[in-house]
């Protein structure tokens, strides 16, 4: 699997494409807003120059990049409207959205020139000073520089750095015996010796991506995070607590019952990913020695990007089993496709959705997601 050529979310304003399929993204960025605000007011405040650099890494195609730079060019203009900073006259803010570079960069560029109209037209009229500011697309993996030294002032991610920059070393690649048989991720029967594996991958990851973000950040930069998280430190003990990835095992499981998939495809097949908790979020900001952390959190979103957490009653599993489906579709579809081929992705969701309404007869499904602001020391 090479990260940089096979994984991106579906591309296109159809109904299988991200841009219409980010419901779940677009809660986990309004939950955090709190914490950005903070972020983006005390940023403006230590500035030392007249221009804001802010960074959104893994921005993807969708709306909810723009939503993002749409709030910390409110938040700054009600911060500098109070505040105006003395030599530095209104400040300007300088944006990057950041992804892979199989990424559809187009497809958000295509959407500034609306953006900026509307942004102009939401404010006309009111008193709120709007910073001017500047948009730019850097394709690269966050697990590498992007940035020269001390030039950023704010990284903001959001659902994003759950994925790791690559499937652990020894799940795939030239083994003939595959050590996480008939799973995609962490399930009941994964090897201890596989968790480690991943534990490992997500320890380089992060503090590649911390140490990197620390050269980048001028001193008192902050960073605001959001990722998918597990409760639980026992990493057996999380079940479909977590995400319904098992499910989609169990799917894939049936397709090489049925015969449609060969049963070494799936047995080769491990997501790049990893559900940390928060004690091992803190163990690794601890041992990079360059961050601290301002505020941690854990926080629910259901898996039915239309549903909702209050009650226990799932109106209509059918219909929640399809909008799961289709938003970890627009997430995890081209990746299956690099995997097992094209043709395989409406019977694989098709099952997918029956397995999860089924799950969601007995039990709400909910993700856990990790809110973390750390601050550059
Ligand atoms: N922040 C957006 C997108 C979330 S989807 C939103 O809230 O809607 C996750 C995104 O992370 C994808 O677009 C994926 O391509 C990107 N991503 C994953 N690993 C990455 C990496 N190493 N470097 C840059 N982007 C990455």
């Amino acid at each position: 699997m090479n990260m940089g050529r096979d994984f991106h979310m579906a591309e296109g304003e159809g109904e299988t494409g991200y841009v219409n399929n980010s419901t779940h993204q677009r809660k986990a960025l309004l939950e955090t807003g709190a914490a950005l605000e903070k972020a983006v007011r005390e940023v403006y405040l230590d500035l030392l120059q007249p221009t804001m650099t802010v960074v959104d890494l893994g921005c993807s195609s969708g709306q909810n990049t723009l939503i993002f730079v749409s709030k910390v060019i409110e938040v700054l203009g009600h911060a500098s409207s109070n505040k105006q900073k003395s030599g530095c006259g209104l400040v300007e803010l300088q944006f990057f959205l950041n992804d892979l570079p199989g990424n559809d960069f187009n497809h958000v560029f295509r959407s500034l020139e609306e953006f900026r109209k509307s942004t102009a037209a939401e404010h006309e009229g009111n008193t709120l000073l709007l910073p001017r500011f500047y948009i730019a697309g850097l394709p690269g993996s966050f697990y590498t520089r992007l940035f020269p030294r001390q030039s950023c002032h704010l990284f903001h991610s959001s659902y994003c750095l759950h994925w790791r920059s690559q499937v652990p070393a020894g799940l795939e690649g030239g083994v003939k015996e595959y050590v996480n048989e008939g799973n995609i991720y962490i399930d009941q029967t994964t090897p201890p010796g596989v968790v480690e594996l991943y534990r490992q991958q997500f320890q380089t990851d992060m503090l590649l991506f911390l140490k990197s973000r620390y050269e980048e950040l001028v001193l008192g930069g902050q960073m605001v995070l959001t990722f998918l998280g597990r409760k639980y430190e026992d990493v057996y003990n999380n079940g479909y607590l977590n995400h319904p990835w098992g499910l989609l095992a169990r799917s894939l499981q049936s397709l090489v019952e049925e015969g449609l998939v060969e049963k070494e495809k799936l047995d080769s097949f491990n997501l790049p990913v990893y559900t940390a908790s928060i004690n091992e979020v803190k163990a690794v900001v601890a041992q990079s020695e360059v961050f601290d952390i301002n505020h941690i959190n854990l926080f629910e979103t259901s898996w039915d990007p239309h549903g909702d957490l209050e009650g226990d009653e799932i109106q209509n599993s059918t219909q929640s089993g399809i909008n799961v489906s289709k938003s970890l579709r627009a997430v995890l579809g081209p990746l299956l496709a690099s995997h097992f081929g094209e043709s395989l992705l409406n019977e694989l969701f098709d099952k997918f959705a029956y397995h999860v309404a089924e799950h969601l007869e007995k039990e709400k499904g909910k993700y856990l997601l990790i809110g973390v602001s750390l601050k550059r020391t």
